[in-house]
């Protein structure tokens, strides 16, 4: 249920490795372009493989419920976003549950999480929606798992296909065998616990990215102002093996549709339980600020930005993907237009999503046009961007590249 970036890639993934799936979204259009073989998302290689599943028929796309009642097994992979207070939407969760309940067929239809809910949603929020509307009890008329995702955007078929660990929380060990048994061959380790313990790790999973993240920018923010390449730095703590190397590359801040909201959702589940969770709420400032850090030192080498031509090479909250949900450019883009800029804009895969939300700024053919300008911001690492000639150029950037280092007039990282 839910044909986005995660039902959408488990169907598939799924579907490829022998199962017959059948994607089911409330979203028509959606449905139309999937049964036209047409992705609604960019991911890589998720396109081919989906065409691929559906010519050997075993990937069909529906849109009527009706066709739950054929499942033996049920991922719910709806949105889970944030409301305005931070706390976790479930109205999509809360009608997924009951068009699951109209539907149940079979002896033991099992019904798996993916979604990311706060700890204690499925036993909250799910068993009891499934069980009033369906007349069947939990455990004995149907199973209930949850299985978080922890797939990223941009490389989600990979990581599908070579997760790192799969966690299957259960109501009882019948489903959690059952789905055991369809991962087996993922050749990775598998964790099985009870249902809130899987939620749990989904969030405390996501918290501990983000906080490195901000924390190396919050490391990154003095390096800047005592003349050290943050980067360097970080290189030198990531050979320390109680370290590692990822997530430790300071720039303007995550976003996404998973880490702004998740960390949100958490802090307000502390609140509502009467626990106020620090650590994270500083997460969350440190990030929120970080993309606007760019802007001033756009003006320490531009002066006013009213009337400035300014270029944004990379729109998507990271590489391969055409996601800007949260994304730093959505922050940067809006105060620029404040300061009076003229905003060019350049992302391999991500203006039609970006133009629903700016559609009066300038969108470039290519990245070579938006280096005709007053100065430049790099906002996403994208590849591409490495191969750039940024020779006379005034470059502020982001993210990092290596390219733009060597090759600009004027360069200045966020934090390096
Ligand atoms: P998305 O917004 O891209 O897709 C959700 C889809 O669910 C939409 O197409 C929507 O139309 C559909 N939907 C809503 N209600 C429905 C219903 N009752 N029946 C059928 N379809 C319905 O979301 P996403 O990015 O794929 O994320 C889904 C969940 O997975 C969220 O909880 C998210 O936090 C979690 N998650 C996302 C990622 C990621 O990288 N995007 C990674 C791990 C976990």
């Amino acid at each position: 249920m839910g044909t986005g970036y995660v039902g959408l890639t488990t169907a598939v993934g799924f579907a490829s490795k022998g199962h017959h799936v059948t994607s089911l979204d409330i979203d028509q259009k959606k449905v139309e372009s999937l049964r036209a073989g047409k992705c609604p998302i960019y991911e890589p290689g998720l396109s081919e493989l989906m065409n691929q599943v559906m010519r050997e028929g075993k990937f069909r796309a529906e849109s009527d419920p009706a066709c739950l009642s054929e499942s033996d097994l049920i991922f719910i992979c709806v949105g889970t976003p944030s409301k305005e207070d931070g706390s976790i939407d479930l109205t999509q969760l809360r009608r997924a549950s009951e068009d699951i309940a109209r539907n149940l067929g079979g002896k033991y239809p099992i019904i798996a999480v993916k979604s990311t809910v706060i700890p204690g949603t499925t036993e909250s929020v799910v068993i009891p929606t499934v069980e009033r509307v369906s007349g069947r009890k939990a455990g004995r008329g149907f199973g209930v798992c949850v299985n978080p995702e922890f797939l990223r955007e941009g490389k989600a078929l990979e990581d599908f296909f070579h997760p790192d660990r799969v966690v299957i929380g259960q109501l009882t060990s019948r489903e959690g065998d059952l789905l055991e048994g369809l991962y087996r061959d993922f050749g990775c380790p598998i964790l099985r616990t009870n249902l809130r313990t899987a939620e749990m790790i989904k969030y405390a999973s996501n918290a501990f990215l983000a906080a490195r993240i901000s924390l190396i920018n919050e490391i990154g923010n003095l390096c800047k102002l005592l003349g050290i390449d943050t980067r360097e730095v970080a290189r030198g703590m990531g050979l320390d093996k109680r370290i590692g190397p990822h997530f430790l590359s300071s720039g303007i801040g995550f976003g996404g549709s998973c880490f702004p909201k998740d960390v949100k959702a958490l802090i307000a589940r502390g609140r509502e339980m009467g626990y106020e969770m620090k650590i994270l709420r500083a997460v969350l400032e440190v990030n929120e600020s970080q993309p606007l850090r760019l802007l001033p030192l756009l003006e320490k080498h531009l002066g006013r930005l009213e009337g400035k031509r300014i270029g944004v090479l990379g729109l998507a909250f990271k590489p391969d993907t055409d996601d800007v949900r949260e994304a730093p450019s959505l922050k940067i883009v809006s105060h620029l237009l404040k300061m009076g800029a003229k905003v060019r804009v350049y992302d391999p895969k991500a203006m039609e999503n970006f133009k629903k939300c700016f559609p009066n700024i300038e969108y470039c053919m290519s990245a070579e046009e938006v280096l005709d300008s007053d100065a430049v911001l790099i906002l996403t690492e994208w590849q591409e961007f490495e191969k750039l000639d940024y020779s006379g150029k005034i470059v502020v950037d982001g993210r990092g590249v290596e390219a733009a280092r060597k090759t600009a007039k004027v360069y200045e990282g966020v934090c390096w």
